[in-house]
């Protein structure tokens, strides 16, 4: 059977496949500890659960309208009002998670050849996504540590005729930084001047440290920016809804027709319980988040405080997400080793599942990724082996 190229060529998101190993490995009787995946540990909030399973009880089993429930794409387009995002349910779609949103929105802006700006390190699925709908992925660079993470004239330097898109994602993963609003209103005066159309990847815009689980102002949301931007978002991270499959896009309305056939060819509709446990979500109580980032702003204080004891690691203070992306090329140099084999040994021999940074790209080459979606307790007992495995390579 002869197959596509781009389909062969196609990337992947290399978190699944060392969390299945990881699962594989506790199967076995070994003791894992799961700081690869970005995904919240604990359970859905209760009320949420209550309502998709009403809706299940209720008969809300058939398909539904391509674009998504009209009330949860209201709801969608009300709550965006927090960012300063004016928006109807006509911007709004649907989908079951923001990475196909993300996917269908490249396949409807890439013409063959258009260039899209995108971070690397960055969400592997914007590079694939770009390459596999014809265009071409250009980089720029992300930096832990550092005020804003970007550098808006390195973004400048690197827009063509060609540039169609540029991709942004604040709060970051992998590095968890954030880009801050002087930098976002120079990020839409360079895109107004240069008619390029902003992908806003605003998924953690929930888990900022410093803003306690409010969202900071949109790019979409400044002059000039409305019909340019697609913000996109989705119920995974900040209500713990991962599996559920929940994400939408808010966005031009002829984009979101185009978003909408996308949708009826691919996968018709987002299951219709799931969306009305979208709309509990939104419009119920919200401490559920804010108690989430008073959490996750405990753990990722431990690990930070942890990994930069270490020696041959630096870790710098994400702003938010809940990832920590330390460097470790001292560590690597020291030891001879790569990024990629010490996260593999910490999995095989220590059951630390981690990332290596090249799984978001070339930038990321001697960086790990850690989640810190699991317990302090765990955190505690990684880094007790992480001390274990790295003292000997320092
Ligand atoms: N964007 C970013 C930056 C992400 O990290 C993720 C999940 N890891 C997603 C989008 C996709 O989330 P989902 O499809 O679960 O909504």
């Amino acid at each position: 059977m002869r197959l596509s190229r781009r389909g062969v060529s196609l990337g992947v998101e290399a978190a699944f496949e060392v969390m299945a190993r990881a699962h594989q490995l506790e199967r076995d009787g070994r003791s894992i500890l799961y700081l690869e995946a970005g995904e919240p540990d604990w359970p859905t909030p209760s009320h949420i659960i209550e309502a998709g399973v009403k809706a299940l009880r209720d008969g809300l089993t058939r398909y539904s309208a391509s674009p998504g429930n009209p009330e949860l794409r209201t709801a969608i387009a009300e709550h965006a009002a927090e960012r300063g995002l004016r928006a109807t349910r006509a911007n709004v779609i649907v989908s079951p998670g923001s990475k196909l949103a993300i996917f269908h929105v490249l396949l409807a802006l890439l013409e063959q050849g258009d260039e899209a700006l995108l971070p690397d390190p960055g969400y592997p699925a914007y590079e694939s996504v770009a390459t596999f709908a014809g265009g071409r992925a250009v980089t720029y660079g992300v930096h832990a540590g550092r005020a804003d993470g970007i550098d808006v004239a390195e973004i400048a330097s690197k827009i063509t005729t060609r540039t169609r898109v540029l991709i942004l994602n604040s709060p970051h993963n992998p590095t968890g930084s954030a880009i801050g609003a002087r930098a976002i209103e120079a990020l839409a005066e360079l895109a107004c001047r240069h008619d390029l159309t902003v992908i806003s990847d605003e998924i953690y815009s929930r888990l900022t440290f410093a803003a306690g689980g409010m969202p900071t102002r949109s790019i979409g949301a400044l002059p000039g920016m409305a019909d340019r931007t697609v913000v996109v978002d989705g119920f995974s991270k900040a209500y713990a809804m991962t599996g559920w499959r929940l994400g939408y896009g808010i966005m031009p309305a002829p984009l979101a027709a185009v978003v909408s056939k996308l949708l009826n060819n691919s996968v018709a509709c987002t299951p219709e319980f799931v969306q009305m446990a979208g709309i509990a979500a939104l419009t119920g109580p919200q401490e559920c988040v804010t108690a989430m980032v008073d959490e996750l702003r405990m753990r990722r204080d431990l690990l930070v405080g942890g990994l930069n004891a270490i020696d041959g690691l630096v870790c710098p203070t994400p702003e938010g997400a809940f990832y920590v992306w330390p460097d470790a090329s001292k560590l690597l140099a020291y030891g001879g080793i790569t990024a990629e084999a010490l996260a593999d040994r910490l999995l095989e021999e220590y059951g630390v599942a981690c990332l290596a940074g090249s799984a978001f790209g070339h930038c990321g080459g001697p960086h790990l990724r850690f989640s810190y979606t699991t317990s302090r307790q765990a955190i505690t007992t990684a880094l007790e082996r992480l001390r274990e495995a790295l003292a000997p390579i320092v």
